[in-house]
This record gives structure tokens, sequence and C-alpha cells, in this order.
């Protein structure tokens, strides 16, 4: 069978907001819908009635969380995609870091990309003025198209030659009574979404090529290698990654091979344009340690405790001489 190597770009007049297939843009009717969090992971952590707040401050249930999507794309390219990461699911940890890490890309891409459908639907007609208008914001334009055309080898087979478009880190967890099973986090102007299952963290950002992953590599991912993190390790591991995304400065572009007859799959390059601009913004103490309160809420620990000794903020991964720090789970 010929693939169908035809690109999709929602982002011209705004299809996006209208009854077109997420993934292909085929005109669909108001029944043909997929969730955006897969059934079989709210029915494994009974996520269906619980609530999530949108950026306007409406605020719906995980099952009222929808996308459309035509029934090709739904049993063609979701279906496989569901079924391979379920099963990966159910080993936990193990089978979490051998999936190929392109796969986690789509399967957390497509969760992340339904939520920002939302957030620029419920713009047209907001509860409340958001701060921010997605829709109208030039550099989040080009960092959603960016990202979607990337997004499509949920349906086109795509090869990236020497890059994967996104940062992934699969992060061990030691158990932690006091928390629920599943946890979830995202960041759309950061592009970061981050999923806890059990005893798996998932942290992602799904555009930058790589280059948050590799700048954390030596300082904070290498040094965690066969760790089992503490909650508050696991806190502190979100916020340096949360933060990163934070600074990061450029947008890739994704070019597109031209398609000669006969070709299965569709060869893409990428551009950082690391010239004009540096790729991160400079390190702040006091946007990390905002960033590290907003992921220690939980215990309450506030910015004045983590800056208690400015030379040495507060960690609990790593001691003053950079080793890691054994913790038991409490
Ligand atoms: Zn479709």
């Amino acid at each position: 069978m010929m693939n169908d190597l035809t690109l999709y770009n929602p982002f011209q007049q705004l299809a996006i907001i209208q009854d077109n297939c997420f993934l292909c843009g085929r005109p669909v009717n108001p029944t043909e819908v997929i969730p955006i969090f897969p059934d079989w992971l709210m029915a494994k952590y009974n996520l269906a009635k619980q609530e999530i707040l949108l950026l306007d401050k409406s605020i719906l249930t995980y099952a009222e969380l929808t996308l459309p999507c035509c029934a090709n794309c739904q049993h063609q390219h979701l279906a496989p995609l569901e079924e391979q990461v379920q099963a990966v699911a159910a080993e936990g940890l193990t089978g979490w870091q051998q999936l190929d890490e392109k796969v986690i890309f789509r399967w957390l891409g497509k969760i992340f990309y339904g939520l920002l459908v939302r957030e620029i639907k419920a713009e047209q007609d907001p509860l409340l003025q958001p701060q921010f208008v997605l829709t109208e914001d030039i550099y989040m334009l080009d960092k959603m198209q960016s990202f979607f055309k990337v997004l499509q080898s949920i349906r086109v087979p795509m090869v990236f030659p020497d890059f994967i478009p996104c940062s992934v880190f699969v992060v061990p967890l030691q158990p932690d009574a006091g928390s629920a099973a599943f946890e979830f986090r995202d960041d759309l102007y950061t592009m970061m979404i981050s999923l806890k299952m059990d005893d798996t963290l998932l942290v992602c950002c799904l555009l930058d090529n790589g280059i948050i992953k590799e700048a954390l590599q030596q300082r904070l991912w290498h040094p965690l290698a066969g760790k089992a993190l503490h909650p508050k390790q696991a806190a502190e591991f979100l916020a340096q990654v949360y933060y990163a995304a934070y600074l990061l400065n450029v947008i890739p572009e994704y070019f597109v091979r031209s398609v000669k007859p006969g070709d299965q799959a569709l060869v893409v390059d990428t551009l950082i344009d690391d010239i004009t601009a540096s790729v991160f913004n400079p390190w702040q103490l006091s946007g990390y340690t905002h960033m590290f309160e907003e992921m220690l809420k939980r215990w309450g620990i506030t910015e004045t405790e983590i800056l208690k000794n400015p030379q040495q903020p507060l960690s609990f991964l790593f001691d003053a001489a950079g080793s890691f720090k054994e913790m038991q789970a409490d």
C-alpha cells in the first residue's frame, strides 16, 4: 500500500478550531472524537471523572477532553500506537526504558497537542480572558507549527536522519504513599509535559531536538543513572528540566526533503538558528528557585528555605560536593 505522505497544516485559516480531524484535516462529524488521555490510561488510573483546569480557568473532566479525529486516523494510526504504549505501561519502568523515544514523543505529543487545541478553542469563547492569547503570539504559533509538523509522524512515516525532535527522560521513582499513582503536568509555552505513572516519571520537552537533555547530561542526568528518586528528588528534577525549557531560546525548524516516486517515508532535516540567538537565556537563581518552590508545593517548602544558603541552594539530589544523595522513602 502506498503511504500518504501529504502533510497537513491546521494553522492555515485556523482549521485547528473547526471540526477537522486533528491529524489529517479531513472534515469529521461531531461524534468522531478520541479522548486526549487514552481510554486505557483513564481506566488504569480512574481518571475519567477527575478534573483538570484550563488556562482560562474552565474546569473539565479528563473524559470530557476530546479531539476530533477521523475513523481512518483512529484505526490506522492511533489505535496501534495506543496498543504498543499500553503494553509497555503494563511492564512499568523497564518497559518504558526500553521503548523507542520517538514512540514516547508521539504518545506524549498527542496528549500535549490535544490540550493545546482545547486551550485554543477555549480562547475563542473564554470563561475568563486569558493573560496570553496563544493564537495571537507569533512566537507560539511558530512553535506550534514546527511541533505539529513532526508530530504528524503519528500518521505519515518520517525519518529523522540525525536527531530526534525532543528531550525524553524516563525517571525511576521510589514508592510514594503520599501521592496519587498518576500525576500530570504540562506547560504549553515551553512545550513541556510530564506524566507520573506508578514507578515511572516521563519528562519531555517536545520541541528542542534533544538540546535540553544534552545540556543536562553531565550535571544532572548522568549522575542519576540507575537511581530511583525520592518524591522530593523527583520534584527537583522536574524543576531543573522545566526551568531549562523556560530558558531555551531557539525554535527548531523542520524541512521535508522533496518526495520521489516510490518513497515510503518523508525524510526530515532540521535547522536551529543559534547564530542570531543564544540557545539558552542566562540561568538565574531567582527564576530557578521560583520553579523549584512550585514543584515543592506539596511539602510547603518556600523560596526562603530553598535559599537559606544562597551559595548552596537547597538540593535533595546532590550534596555540596556534587555527589548524589541517597534518600529513603518517608
Ligand atoms: Zn484523520
